[in-house]
């Protein structure tokens, strides 16, 4: 599986059984929070960029 990290834009390569919730330490130094949706994976920044933080 791979998604695209939101801040530098970079492949991530997140493990198969990755999951909803699950959160990553991107190369860049970023943290990413995972969300699936439609079997699609995308990945939102916990630190560095706050502007949808708490939803
Ligand atoms: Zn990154």
């Amino acid at each position: 599986m791979k998604a695209v990290c939101p801040v530098c834009k970079l492949e991530v390569a997140l493990p198969d059984d990755v999951v909803e919730g699950e959160v990553i330490e991107h190369d860049c130094g970023v943290v990413l929070e995972v969300k699936v949706s439609n079997g699609k994976v995308e990945l939102k920044a916990l630190e560095g960029i706050l502007e949808d933080w708490g939803e």
